[in-house]
């Protein structure tokens, strides 16, 4: 496998960066993930525009135009021999002697990584999937896809040990924010499908943007707003969206079943149009 590190294609297992770049010594970059299906970026102009606005929110100046990173992208998936998979692409602030304040010189780095993964399964029959909630204890600015991930990876080895694929997280106030690494939706038990309005305190997820056109054309009711754990408890459905699990109910929460217990046909109708999209945008 080939990764892309700072200008060079090297062998993933000698890809490396200097112990003192800021991303390793103060997480002080952001990422971005794709999903190729066919050779082609889902959703890539919304993916795009999130991984300028990271980049502009902590001021990291771009590395290279997005049309010369579409052909990193590329020619990395084609040394790789990757047409449908996961792009992990990492921006930090570079190499500089330890001080929080920004150095002087500044030259991003720019490191990157593909790996297969299968095209979602054509149907949601026989789906499970169990979620835990938790306290969201993340910082105030989580509309920035930082690298970060500490509060994230401690949330989703909790669902882990719970038997759980997610932890759906929730504020102070009792709101729920997203997933450790999902946008969070629900059908409520007045039917309507609810996922909350961006704030700072979610990231404004791709697949959730692509995904309310869908809620459009299939003429469900939707409102963009918040919703408390009491609701997400008493939900008829909960799904989550995100560019690598696509679209996927949660059929138990905290070990009780959500609804019926099985995929909602909200989730169902919505994974349908999701596919359709992705074989639409993966043509070639
Ligand atoms: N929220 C968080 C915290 C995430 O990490 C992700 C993606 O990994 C999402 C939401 C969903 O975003 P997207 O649909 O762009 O993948």
């Amino acid at each position: 496998r080939i990764a892309y590190v700072n200008g060079r294609y090297v062998k993933l297992a000698e890809a490396s960066v200097n112990i003192e770049d800021r991303g390793y010594q103060f997480g002080d970059g952001i990422y971005e993930v794709f999903y190729a299906y066919h050779g082609r970026l889902i959703d890539e102009a919304l993916h795009f525009a999130r991984l300028t606005r990271s980049r502009g929110e902590i001021g990291l100046a771009a590395p290279m135009s997005d049309a010369a990173l579409r052909v990193v992208i590329q020619e990395l998936m084609r040394r790789n021999r990757v047409g449908t998979g996961l792009i992990y692409l990492q921006l930090t602030r570079g190499v500089a002697p330890r001080d929080h304040a920004f150095p002087a010189a500044r030259r991003p780095a720019l490191t990157m990584t593909v790996r297969p993964k299968p095209a979602p399964p054509e149907g949601l029959a026989g789906w499970h999937a169990a979620a835990i909630t938790l306290p969201d204890e993340r910082w105030g600015r989580c509309d920035i896809k930082s690298i970060n991930l500490l509060p994230n990876a401690l949330a989703r080895e909790a669902a882990k040990q719970a038997g759980a694929l997610e932890a759906i997280l929730f504020d102070t106030t009792g709101m729920v924010t997203e997933g450790a690494s999902s946008s969070i939706w629900i059908v409520g038990a007045d039917n309507v499908l609810r996922t909350r309005a961006l704030d700072q305190r979610v990231l404004p997820g791709c697949t959730r943007a692509a995904l309310l056109a869908d809620v459009a054309a299939e003429g469900v009711t939707f409102r963009e707003e918040g919703f408390s754990v009491e609701a997400l408890r008493g939900a008829r459905e909960v799904f989550m969206t995100s560019a690598t699990s696509f679209v996927k109910p949660i059929t138990r929460l905290d070990g009780a079943p959500v609804g019926n217990g099985a995929p909602g046909l909200v989730a169902s109708r919505l994974y349908t149009r999701y596919l359709a999209r992705l074989k639409e945008q993966g043509a070639d």
